[in-house]
C-alpha cells in the first residue's frame, strides 16, 4: 500500500515564502468595545436597511454574479468624475492590493513602501514571491524621500504603495514627495487613499497626468467593512491589464446589490462621516488631557498614541476592561527602527465609546 504522506512531508513542500510568513493578525479577542480595526461604530440607519433588504430580495443565488460588477461601477464612476474603464473592484482593496502585485511582478521582483504601514503590503509582497524593500519614516512619520530616491535608482521596483493618510500613524506624506516618486515613471505608484473619506484629499485627477498612478479606495472604513469592496481607480489601459488577473467573480452579487444601495444613499452615510470626525477631534483632545500619553494628529478614523509606560500592559489592561484597540509596540520587523515603540492605535468610536475607553486608560497610566 502507498505509504500516506506524513503532515512533516507536506509541510516541506510549501513554499519558503510562505513558510516564514506571519498571517494578517485579524485578533478576534471578544470586547464590549471594539475599536481595533478602523471600523464605523454606528450601524447603517434604518432607512437604507430596509432599502438593501428589498435589493437583496430578488437576487438570484443560483446564478454567478455579474462579473464586470457593470451597475456598481457606474455609480462609482459617476460620483468619482471618472469613466466605468477607469474602475476596478475588488474583494476589499486587500483583494486589489493582490492583483497589483501579481500584474507588475517578476520572478524575485522588488516591492517598496515606507514603514511602519498597512501589514498587508509586506504580506501580500512576500506570499507572491516578491522581495519588499522597506524605508523606514522619518521621525515625524514624513517620507524618506533621499532614502526611497535611491532605492527606486538602485533596484527595478515595479510597484510601490504608499498609504495617503498613512495607517498607523494618521498623516498625510508630503504632497511633493509623492509626486516626486510618481515622477519616476518605471514604477506603478499606489496611492491607497482607504482613510479618504475621513480625509477629503486625493491624488486622484492626477491619473490624467500620470499613467502610473493607481488609486484604491474602499466601502470599509465607512461602514460597510463586511460588504468586502474595494475600489481601483487608473487610467484604462492599466486597469485593463490588472483586471485580467481578477478571480472572475470577485465581489459577490449580495455586496454587489447592497453596495449600490449604500452609494446611492450616500449622504445618509455622510452625516454619519461628519460625526466621526467631529468625534475623532474630541477624542484626540481627550488622550492629549491624559498624563504620560502623547497622540499624534490623525487624518483617518483612528489615532496613533504613544504611552510613557509599557504598552503592551496598557493594551492587556484596556482588555481586562473590555476594550480592544490595536497594539503596535513593535520595534522589529515590518514596523521599522522602532519608531512605534510603546504605541498603540485606537479606532474613533462613538462618544460613549471614546469616553468610556479614555476613561479606562487614565486608570491604566
Ligand atoms: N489599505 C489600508 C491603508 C488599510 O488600512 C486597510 C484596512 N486596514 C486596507 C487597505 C484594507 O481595506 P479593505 O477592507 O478594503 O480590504
Amino acid at each position: 500500500m502507498e505509504k500516506i504522506m506524513g503532515k512533516r512531508n507536506i509541510i516541506n513542500l510549501v513554499r519558503d515564502e510562505v513558510r516564514g510568513l506571519r498571517p494578517y493578525d485579524a485578533l478576534e479577542i471578544p470586547c464590549d468595545i471594539k475599536l481595533d480595526a478602523q471600523e464605523n461604530p454606528y450601524p447603517i440607519p434604518g432607512t437604507i436597511r430596509n432599502k438593501m433588504l428589498k435589493a437583496l430580495k430578488p437576487l438570484l443565488f443560483n446564478r454567478y454574479p455579474d462579473s464586470g460588477a457593470k451597475e456598481l461601477k457606474r455609480i462609482i464612476a459617476g460620483q468619482n468624475g471618472v469613466k466605468v474603464e477607469n474602475v476596478m473592484l475588488g474583494n476589499g482593496s486587500d483583494e486589489l492590493i493582490q492583483s497589483i502585485i501579481t500584474t507588475f511582478g517578476r520572478t524575485q521582483g522588488k516591492v517598496l513602501y515606507p514603514v511602519p504601514t498597512f501589514s498587508m503590503y509586506g504580506i501580500i509582497t512576500k506570499a507572491l514571491g516578491q522581495i519588499p524593500i522597506e524605508i523606514p519614516l522619518q521621525g515625524d512619520f514624513d517620507l524618506d524621500i533621499d532614502s526611497m530616491l535611491t532605492a527606486i535608482k538602485k533596484d527595478r521596483h515595479r510597484v510601490i504603495f504608499l498609504s495617503y493618510p498613512n495607517n498607523p500613524t494618521g498623516n498625510f506624506f508630503s504632497e511633493s514627495k509623492i509626486i516626486e516618486i510618481i515622477k519616476r515613471d518605471k514604477t506603478a505608484v499606489v496611492v491607497d487613499e482607504a482613510y479618504f473619506d475621513f480625509s477629503k484629499k486625493t491624488f486622484l485627477p492626477l491619473i490624467k497626468k500620470y499613467e502610473n498612478l493607481i488609486i484604491l479606495r474602499t466601502l470599509s472604513k465607512i461602514g460597510f467593512a463586511g460588504l468586502r469592496v474595494g475600489i481601483l481607480i487608473a487610467r484604462p489601459e492599466i486597469v485593463k491589464e490588472i483586471n485580467k488577473v481578477r478571480l472572475p467573480y470577485n465581489v459577490n452579487s449580495l455586496s454587489q446589490a447592497a453596495a449600490k444601495v449604500v452609494l446611492e444613499n450616500r449622504n445618509v452615510i455622510d452625516k454619519q462621516i461628519k460625526a466621526i470626525i467631529r468625534e475623532r477631534e474630541r477624542l484626540y483632545k481627550g488622550l492629549r488631557r491624559v498624563d504620560g500619553i502623547t497622540p499624534f494628529p490623525s487624518e483617518g478614523n483612528f489615532i496613533l498614541f504613544r504611552t510613557s509606560k509599557n504598552a503592551n500592559k496598557i493594551y492587556q489592561g484596556l482588555i481586562k476592561k473590555g476594550i480592544l484597540i490595536r497594539n503596535m509596540n513593535q520595534s522589529t520587523g515590518s514596523f521599522g527602527k522602532g519608531l512605534l515603540n510603546n504605541c498603540l492605535r485606537v479606532t474613533v468610536g462613538t462618544s460613549f465609546e471614546n469616553r468610556y475607553f479614555l476613561e479606562a486608560l487614565r486608570t491604566l497610566i
